[in-house]
């Protein structure tokens, strides 16, 4: 007998982009850079006590902790299992299955998967040309949640202010803004998380370097965050994550801020040799660069064979095939940049 399966679930895929375990990775836009120095003392003093409870519910202190870093009162502010499980939350607390969410194209690639898991209905719309949202077409949708992510992945692009604005004054139902790179960029939208319809989601896994403790959080009107907490349940985050997190909002954010400066310095140096390459990057405001280059597959099956990881797109709307590198320490570019040279057709 075949499982009981749902018809319209059975049949996706496992997310799986090619992670290749290469002493290089600069695949998934990590803060390479180290671990944040409290945070680590966190981890080391964690005793065989503290993992044999389980955590307060609901995170309190880790929500405190971001309310603090963002400015907001805890009362609105969610947290979750990553900003990956954030998203899929608000998906669950706020769309039926059949009803449609909108997004930019290309944008983050989990936002159609989660839409899948969730059976519910999307709409990809076109970035325009010059790499803004295009407001009238995601608004043409009709869709009650667009979700937007600002700087995006992979392109690194930003939305403007003025679109994103009028976006969140026009749309009928919620925009969820993801600013999983906002510590790299030069403008945050965070401001607009004050509105009734605006959730805005961050993470700890990007620039405070805690990708592996999975910790994200969102932040906007208590109704909006009350209603995601009932999806999220309360023990999505592990205590140490829980504790970690909370040492690295609290004292670690000097630590962030040096690390994700030289993530863009590193970036500008990257810029200009792909450049001499011949190779012209997407204009970004996170620590990866997008670079289009046709046969960009095959390119990076060579590189990993040389030990390093860069993510590969084909065909992408609009760009095409593309590269996405991310930024570590200048000795892991420099390993990078000799196998690019040597992959090059
Ligand atoms: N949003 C974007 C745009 C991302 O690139 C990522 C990580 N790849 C996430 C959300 C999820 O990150 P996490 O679950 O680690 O917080």
């Amino acid at each position: 007998m075949s499982p009981p399966t749902r018809a319209s679930y059975r049949d996706i895929p496992l997310y799986a982009p090619s992670k290749a375990r290469c002493r290089v990775d600069l695949s998934d836009n990590t803060n390479l850079f180290g671990l944040p120095p409290a945070a680590e003392r966190v981890l080391r003093e964690t005793t065989a006590t503290q993992v044999g409870r389980y955590p307060v519910g609901y995170s309190p202190d880790l929500r405190q902790a971001v309310a603090r870093y963002t400015g907001m009162d805890p009362a609105q502010v969610t947290t979750g299992c990553g900003s990956d499980d954030v998203i899929d939350c608000t998906l669950r607390a706020f769309l039926e299955p059949g009803e449609l969410i909108a997004y930019p194209s290309p944008t983050f690639v989990m936002m159609s998967y989660f839409a899948k898991v969730n059976g519910l209905r999307y709409a990809p719309v076109r970035l325009r040309p010059d790499f803004d949202i295009d407001v009238d077409g995601l608004l043409a949708t009709g869709a009650k949640l667009i979700y937007v992510c600002s700087p995006n992945n992979p392109t690194g692009t930003v939305a403007s202010r003025a679109a994103l604005e009028r976006l969140v004054d026009t749309a009928p139902g919620l925009v969820l803004i993801d600013e999983a790179y906002a510590e790299f960029a030069r403008d945050s939208h965070l401001d607009l998380a004050r509105r009734p319809n605006v959730l805005v989601t961050r993470t700890l896994s990007k620039a405070f370097g805690l990708a592996a403790m999975r910790v994200g959080y969102a932040v906007g009107a208590p109704g909006l965050v009350a209603e995601v907490e009932k999806a999220r349940g309360p023990y999505k985050v592990t205590g140490l994550s829980e504790r970690m997190a909370v040492a690295a909002l609290t004292e670690d954010v000097p630590w962030m801020r040096a690390r994700a400066d030289e993530a863009l310095a590193v970036r500008a140096r990257l810029v200009e040799e792909l450049a001499r390459l011949g190779l012209s990057c997407l204009p970004t405001e996170a620590n990866f660069v997008m670079v289009p280059l046709r046969g960009a597959p095959a390119v990076a099956e060579t590189m990993r064979a040389r030990d390093v990881n860069v993510r590969a797109f084909a065909g992408l709307p609009g760009i095409g095939d593309a590269l996405r590198i991310g930024c570590g320490p200048w000795n892991v570019m420099q390993a990078a940049l000799d196998a690019l040279r040597e992959a090059l057709p």
